[in-house]
């Protein structure tokens, strides 16, 4: 009886009704030792417990989202353009339709904590579930209920936590969802997704079709490329470039070390972080594109601080200038990779992408007495391999415009090195810095 008030209370649909009213007349009837009664109590409490007809107040103010996002982050005006155009478009339209916002960027450029922006600027709950671990269309989609321990899946999961209807749910890590012999977990996904057929996503534990059209969903993405091209499709993308030291600066000095302060039970206590020292631990102790390993040194320092107060009552204002900067963080853990000072023959520097914006690297090249082989040492990837090749094939055909037909490549090896031996390379613009060493070393000059 329990249960039935319950499902008469769940707001559910007819069907939904009819399908909960099935289950527990059978449940009615079973005996309290068949082992499948409590399978259909966990059943039934998943369909009276799913918000139905939940929803959190719609359509959102376009000016008050606008003055929220600036509120919890500085700078990424692009960011926040395309997403107060988006809301826009959703208010007028009443409901979402057209493509998926795809935050793509390196970590901790506040992918999340935009999404979470949203979600307080348009009144509404906030879900995060990460797909960096999922493998099995299972996980979005459920199991079915023959499978012992069976469960919906992470999608309906994440609605039930969030308890309404129309959360904002951000499906982190998009790009690291993974195909095997298990399924095709984005094929699940892209039905959740896609606004076309969401209003009745079938999730393979609930057997009821459930109504996914108020959900705005966000994905975010490190990289592009391993997003399956039917995902792809659907999605879009929204650069977060990455910060300079100058926006870390100011994202330090108006948001995070207030954050921190709080978070440590510091904000009464006048603490001097100098500017010259923010700017220190920016470039001598993270490199970064986001900020979080900026908020970690941060805390590092606080946590510090705390304890010196903590066990020593009365110390009141407390200075960190570059100076203290070591006794707090140890020894710099960066330096500015330096150009080498001196040019040398048979070496150029060329610049590469990292995940935490970009380096210099070098290239070294040397000539020695052979049989004509290219050797190519420092975890080069294939296209870096053939841009290798074809560096030193446009030299040998343009020999005599360089002055090297006095050279016999058939009794030299070359030997192209990127140091850095141990970390693997890939690029496709590496063509010009290893054509110049590989002249320089030829011509010695
Ligand atoms: P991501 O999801 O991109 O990996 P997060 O959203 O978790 O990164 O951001 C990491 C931290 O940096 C958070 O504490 C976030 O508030 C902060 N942050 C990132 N960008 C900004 C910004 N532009 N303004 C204020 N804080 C920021």
């Amino acid at each position: 009886s329990e249960f039935k008030k319950k499902i008469k209370e769940a707001n559910m649909h007819q069907e939904v009704m009819q399908k909960a009213e099935r289950e527990l007349s059978r449940l009615a009837k079973m005996s309290s030792y068949n082992p499948e009664s409590s399978y259909i109590r966990t059943y039934l409490e998943w369909l009276v417990d799913l918000p139905w007809k939940i929803t959190d107040k719609k359509n959102a103010d376009v000016d008050f989202a606008a003055k929220v996002l600036d509120q919890d982050h500085y700078g990424l005006p692009k960011v926040k353009e395309r997403i107060l155009e988006y809301l826009a478009v959703h208010k007028l339209v009443g409901k979402i339709r057209g493509p998926i916002l795809c935050f793509y960027g390196p970590p901790g450029v506040g992918k999340t904590s935009i999404g979470k922006s949203i979600a307080r600027a348009l009144d509404r709950k906030f879900i995060r579930v990460s797909l960096g671990v999922i493998h099995d269309e299972a996980e979005i989609r459920g199991h079915r209920r023959t499978y012992v321990g069976a469960m919906p899946g992470r999608v309906i999961q994440g609605i039930k936590n969030a308890g309404t209807k129309n959360p904002v749910f951000m499906l982190d890590e998009i790009d690291k969802i993974g195909t095997d012999f298990r399924g095709d977990p984005s094929s699940a996904l892209l039905e959740a997704l896609d606004p076309e057929q969401n209003n009745a996503f079938s999730d393979h534990y609930l057997e009821v079709a459930y109504d996914l059209s108020d959900v705005m969903f966000i994905t975010t993405a490190n990289i592009l490329d391993t997003i399956p091209p039917a995902l792809r499709d659907r999605l879009e993308i929204i650069n977060f470039p990455g910060y300079t030291e100058e926006e870390k600066f100011h994202i330090a000095k108006n948001f995070l070390i207030g954050k921190q302060l709080e978070s440590h039970g510091l904000a009464k206590i006048k603490i001097d972080l100098s500017d010259a020292a923010l700017r220190e631990i920016i470039s001598k102790y993270t490199r970064e594109a986001g900020v979080r390993e900026l908020e970690r040194e941060i805390a590092a320092i606080l946590r510090k601080v705390a304890k010196k107060i903590a066990s020593n009552k009365g110390y009141k204002n407390i200075k960190i200038g570059p100076r203290q900067l070591k006794i707090y963080l140890g020894p710099h853990k960066f330096s500015k990779t330096i150009a080498e000072k001196q040019d040398e023959i048979g070496m150029s520097t060329g610049l590469s992408v990292t995940s935490s914006g970009g380096e210099i690297l070098f290239v070294e090249v040397t000539i020695m007495p052979g049989k004509g082989n290219l050797i190519l040492t420092g975890q080069l990837g294939n296209v870096m391999k053939e841009s290798a090749q074809a560096a030193l094939s446009y030299i040998k055909s343009r020999a005599t415009v360089i002055s090297l037909s006095n050279i016999d490549f058939s009794k030299v090896d070359v030997h192209i090195h990127v140091p850095e031996g141990a970390v693997p390379k890939e690029g496709p613009s590496a063509g010009i810095a290893i054509t110049t060493a590989l002249v320089s070393a030829l011509t010695k000059i």
